[in-house]
């Protein structure tokens, strides 16, 4: 087992994996940036180093000044939470040559599944139904035109090494194919330095749905139920839920089996989410995996009591899966993302200081959240100040005691959106379950109409 892990990230996410090390018995070391210093993954680890100034790609996303730390402070392993390196093939491929264990895949692994236009490929090949759309990346307007005009419009044109909902753009008609694709080709060149698309049939309100698998280097995969992610303000996450309330035992077999086919079929190790896109007849399509830990993980914890991250670490070093998949998902969880945002200003990011902090407790309550009292959110991150997620015995207590919840948190001096999800819990369609990933776009018009 690890000695000593050091954990490339900041936030909630830092803190939850320091908490996973803490009871494995690994000492910990936290990096930060000059804006962090404050921040409690550093008050928290038993060492700390600071790599840089406050921009990410001075800090967070600089893998030198990481690896040195991680010299410096003798730790054998690096668990890089998500986001920033997380799914970096070259930072996994450094940390290796120094001899340092990368807790999470391969550069390999992340070749062929990082990138989603060859993951869709390898899906393809071994049988799983994928989104149709091109065979790989397209370059040219005219192929890409030729292949839309087959595919049937709407098409989405996505960027290969695209992420967080950003690098898309849904193209209606031909004649606006060409402004759209090279839109799409800059936009992926600024945002991921690569300007490589493909292109998707866009499917007519479709629900995420996701599963979680985790496997390890003796070819045990297995998965642990699905996360329905279909609450999404312009293709970003904001509520999930586990289980899917449209979820039935053989769909859940044949997706599941359909994943871990996927993870198998590249030998995969570690913690990692196959997302699909299902249709109203309850087709499935493969849209791409995710190698690495997920904001969302939390909702799998709750329902099959597993600690992800726990067994991520332990896999990484060479251990079995220590918590085998339960036969059925005990209850039901919603996590709500808290944004520093002000959601009756189109969402527009709300940093600063908390000026008072009430944090809601009780049974079936967990908060994973980096913030305190008088804490200062930078504005160099991203938004999310804490995840509220919320366990009952079935779906509609959950939700009561959502509204409990959310009614007791209280967050004062910065905007959040505890108010809007005060509101979603109200909405007739989400509390019957009949929502899909066009839900919340349609529900914020409407309430743009009426006021
Ligand atoms: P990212 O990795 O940036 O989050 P995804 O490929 O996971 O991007 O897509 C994010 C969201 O965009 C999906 O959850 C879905 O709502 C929407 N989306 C992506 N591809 C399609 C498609 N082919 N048809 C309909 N919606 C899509």
């Amino acid at each position: 087992m690890f000695n000593k892990v050091l954990i490339a990230n900041r936030g909630e996410i830092a803190l939850r994996i320091i908490r996973s090390c803490k009871e494995l018995g690994i000492k910990t070391v936290a990096v930060y940036s000059e804006a962090d210093k404050e921040a409690l993954h550093v008050t928290f680890a038993d060492e700390a180093v600071c790599i840089g100034p406050p921009q990410s790609k001075n800090s967070y996303l600089k893998s030198t000044s990481i690896i040195s730390a991680a010299v410096i402070t003798g730790a054998d392993a690096i668990h890089p939470g998500y986001g920033f390196l997380a799914e970096n093939g070259e930072f996994s491929e450094i940390c290796s040559e120094t001899g340092i264990k990368f807790i999470g895949p391969s550069r390999e692994m992340i070749r062929m599944m990082g990138d989603k236009a060859t993951a869709k490929e390898t899906m393809r090949k071994k049988g799983v139904p994928v989104v149709p759309g091109s065979d790989g990346i397209i370059n040219d307007v005219n192929e890409g035109k030729k292949i839309a005009s087959k595919i049937g419009y709407p098409v989405i044109i996505k960027a290969t090494a695209g992420g967080g909902g950003k690098g898309m753009r849904i193209v209606e008609k031909e004649e606006d194919f060409e402004t759209l694709f090279q839109m799409a080709r800059s936009e992926a060149e600024a945002g991921f330095s690569n300007p490589d698309v493909y292109i998707e049939k866009y499917l007519e309100n479709p629900r995420h749905i996701e599963f979680q698998i985790l496997g390890d280097k003796y070819g045990n995969v297995y998965h642990y139920g699905e996360r329905d992610c279909s609450v999404q303000r312009r293709h970003q996450k904001l509520i999930e839920e586990a289980p899917s309330p449209i979820m039935d035992e053989d769909l859940r077999k044949r997706m599941g089996e359909a994943a871990v086919l996927g993870a198998k079929s590249i030998n995969y190790e570690g913690a990692g989410t196959i997302e699909f896109l299902v249709d109203k007849y309850k087709n499935f399509y493969f849209m791409e995996m995710n190698t690495r830990i997920q904001v969302e993980h939390p909702v799998t914890e709750q329902i099959y009591d597993v600690d992800l991250v726990r067994n991520q670490i332990l896999v990484a070093a060479g251990e079995k899966v220590d918590t085998l998949p339960l036969q059925e998902p005990l209850g039901h969880a919603i996590e709500f993302r808290i944004n520093e945002e002000d959601w009756e200003k189109d969402f527009r990011p709300s940093p600063g200081r908390i000026e008072s902090l009430n944090v809601p407790g009780g049974f079936g309550i967990r908060v994973d959240s980096h913030v305190y009292q008088s804490y200062i959110v930078p504005p160099y991150y991203d938004s999310l100040v804490s995840k509220l997620i919320i366990w009952g015995k079935n779906r509609e207590r959950t939700i009561k005691r959502a509204r409990r919840a959310l009614e007791e948190y209280v967050i004062e001096g910065i905007k959040t959106t505890i108010p809007f999800h005060l509101k979603v819990l109200e909405n007739e369609k989400f509390i019957s379950g009949d929502f899909d990933t066009s839900f919340l776009d349609n529900f914020l018009k409407d309430i743009k109409l009426k006021s």
